[in-house]
């Protein structure tokens, strides 16, 4: 289905369902060599990227997605050093990733370079100058690739894609879980986006299947981005060690205000309350009869 072409973005992800974002100004549009980028003003949301017909990220909400995927994995690891990035390009992961000061190396791989120039143009609040961060090793190319013939290790691998359609469909397969656990250091934890199981409860069931086998730990968390329509989206977790979700509160809060992170949605409370999940996607996740 074409987006309208009238002062209305609507957003085409689901058929029969979706939401309308009104185009105060048009910034910028183009076919990249692999999705139809759009980002445009709106009243509410402030500026807004959309690929291939689904909302991407807005400058109102995006620090809540952003700082849920980067400091619950880092700050429960607790001694990150390097951090792989997939996707990403808008550069808010690779904003709220700089800024740990103790970690030495972050490698971003992004399939279009069209995204990152335009998001360091049109949406500047999202990489607040992280893209000049000399940890940064930024790699144009598929994040699939990437992880299949790396010899670099990661503490913490962050999969910020687009939904399984077009180039992110890859990021959603089991060679991809297998790639990545590859290429976890020990005590490496992943994270990826995983949709809103309202909406893409088969995704969230698929994706439990391939990690299942996989990590030593592996579950999913939650927080309510509101322009990922349908509810909470869930986010993949696939870790090494089995102990972090166990951690005492009382740690968190210590690595949180030794972070000197000053945060808008991320808390120690937010953190492990968003493990626990409701019950149908509990049911979506485990064999039956392990609810
Ligand atoms: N927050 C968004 C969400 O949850 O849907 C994701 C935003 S970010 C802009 C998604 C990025 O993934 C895009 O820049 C896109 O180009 C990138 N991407 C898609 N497929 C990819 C692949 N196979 N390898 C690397 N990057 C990919």
């Amino acid at each position: 289905m074409t987006e309208v072409l009238s002062t209305d973005y609507l957003e085409t992800l689901y058929e029969g369902y979706g939401q309308r974002f009104r185009m105060d100004k048009l910034l910028h549009e183009v076919r990249t060599d692999h999705q139809r980028l759009v980002i445009f003003e709106n009243p509410v949301m402030g500026r807004v990227m959309a690929l291939d017909g689904v909302i991407q990220t807005t400058e109102k909400d995006e620090f809540i997605y952003h700082e849920m995927l980067t400091h619950v994995p880092i700050l429960a690891h607790g001694t990150v050093k390097r951090v792989l990035i997939i996707g990403g390009g808008d550069g808010g992961m690779l904003r709220e990733v700089t800024k740990h000061v103790g970690i030495e190396h972050i490698t971003m791989v992004e399939i279009d370079g069209t995204v990152v120039e335009m998001c360091k143009e049109f949406l500047p609040n999202h990489s607040k100058g992280a893209y000049d961060d000399p940890r940064l090793n930024l790699v144009i190319d598929d994040g699939m690739r990437f992880v299949a013939t790396t010899e670099e290790k990661f503490d913490v691998i962050i999969s910020d894609s687009t939904d399984p359609i077009g180039p992110g469909e890859v990021l959603f397969s089991e060679n991809f879980y297998q790639a990545c656990h590859r290429c976890l250091n020990e005590g490496g934890v992943l994270v990826t986006q995983n949709g809103t199981p309202f909406m893409q409860l088969q995704e969230v069931k698929t994706t439990a299947e391939r990690m299942r086998g996989l990590f030593a730990d592996w579950h999913f968390y939650q927080a309510a981005v509101p322009t990922y329509i349908g509810g909470s989206m869930t986010f993949a977790w696939g870790s090494t060690n089995s102990d972090y979700r166990k951690l005492p509160l009382e740690t968190l809060r210590q690595r949180f205000i030794g972070s000197g992170i000053v945060t808008r949605y991320y808390n120690p409370e937010v953190h492990q309350g968003s493990f626990a999940l409701p019950q149908y996607v509990l049911q979506a996740i485990n064999k039956p009869g392990n609810v």
